[in-house]
């Protein structure tokens, strides 16, 4: 067996040992006598399973107790709906920061639902490569003070521009504003204070597990707040009271978000991970800026530590370098279709050794074509 690096921005690498795992759960799952993909939802093993899951998850990112975890279907774009739609039924104003691809998909599907303002944005749309490359500065935004919620993405997988500082709502002026965020691409990769946030959502196919799951952390003081055409299946408070089982929630899915949250806590949590994480992409940086060959654009201090956007200077060498990256057991390094180049997705389950031989290859390829 060969298993690749797998640099992909997501569905992306999961810990082997939680393959391995699953593999050995597949046919009789802890002496059930069954797959858990074949249990019922409501049955007490599969109970246990969501209930393990929720705990450990609150666990490695301390969740309040005032806030509900859920966990939905539809993807982060279904949430771009599903928020508004929870969020807007007594007062339809929104406010969104637009800092990449993804935080411009979250403000053009919210704008089918509510008053929506885009406070600030650092969109260049001039520019060939890289037209998102900072945060604009917390001083100019725009935030209407009576919005209903200010959005953020808190990482932009596709740009490669994280928010290594959160927004302090407080000396902005804006303490009455709940801070929303787009965490499918970062969550779990380092510590994140959820008290700052209203709400907090994600993906689960990068950092959490299979794709068909979407994780909710919403403040309970929120949950009141819904259109009346909201969906019942995607409505939070009818989610919340019904334990995530208001309809069958996607089961696999959560059962292997609940083995990576454990495999998290045996490497030391996200505190660890953040440590791991932020060493592999000083790496990665330090060798493209070292380079000359390849660049990245984002401006240093909102560089994500997840997904790391880059050119090579001369881009008739990309065929080769994806061919000979291929060659070398490194896939999908391909950069998204829209920006172009390379990224590289270093999410938690990417080890350090995955990096290094990236970084290796980079070097090798410099000299062979530089
Ligand atoms: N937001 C961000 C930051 C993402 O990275 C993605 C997926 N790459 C999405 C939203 C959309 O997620 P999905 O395809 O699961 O709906």
């Amino acid at each position: 067996m060969t298993r690749v690096f797998n640099f992909g921005a997501g569905p992306a690498v999961l810990p082997e040992a939680v393959l391995q795992q699953a593999a050995a759960e597949m046919l009789d799952w802890r002496g059930s006598g069954m797959s858990v993909m074949e249990m019922s939802h409501r049955g007490k093993e599969f109970m246990s399973i969501i209930a393990q899951a929720e705990a450990d998850l609150r666990e490695l990112m301390a969740v309040p107790a005032n806030y509900k975890v859920l966990f939905m279907q539809g993807g982060a774009i279904g949430e771009n709906a599903i928020i508004p739609l929870n969020l807007l039924g007594k007062n339809p104003k929104a406010d969104y920061i637009d800092t990449g691809s993804w935080s411009g998909k979250s403000i053009k599907e919210a704008s089918r639902y509510g008053d929506v303002h885009v406070a600030a944005s650092s969109c260049r749309p001039e520019a060939k490569q890289g037209k998102y490359t900072t945060i604009p500065a917390v001083a100019d935004w725009r935030v209407r003070k009576d919005a209903a919620y200010l959005h953020i993405c808190g990482n932009e997988t596709i740009d490669g521009v994280e928010y290594l500082q959160w927004p302090d709502m407080d000396a902005l002026g804006l303490k009455g504003v709940p801070l929303f965020v787009d965490v499918s691409s970062h969550i779990l990769s380092r510590p994140m204070d959820v008290s700052q946030f209203g709400l907090m959502y994600g993906g689960a196919q990068k950092n959490i597990g299979p794709a068909g799951l979407a994780v909710v952390i919403i403040r309970e003081d929120l949950l009141e707040q819904a259109q009346a055409g909201c969906p019942s299946a995607f409505h939070y408070k009818t989610v919340a009271e019904n334990g995530s089982m208001y309809n069958t929630p996607p089961t696999y899915s959560i059962y292997i978000a609940g083995l990576v949250f454990q495999w998290l806590k045996a490497q030391g949590g996200v505190a660890a991970m953040e440590a791991k994480n932020r060493a592999k992409a000083a790496l990665l940086y330090d060798a493209l800026d070292a380079s000359g060959f390849y660049v990245n654009h984002v401006a240093r201090e909102c560089r994500s530590l997840m997904n790391v956007p880059f050119f090579l200077r001369d881009e008739s060498l990309n065929d080769a370098f994806l061919e000979g990256a291929k060659a070398r057991g490194f896939l999908q390094l391909k950069g998204h279709k829209s920006v172009g180049g390379m990224r590289a997705s270093i999410y938690n389950a990417m080890s350090l050794e995955g990096v290094q031989a990236l970084v290796g290859y980079l070097k090798e390829f410099e000299k062979s074509h530089g």
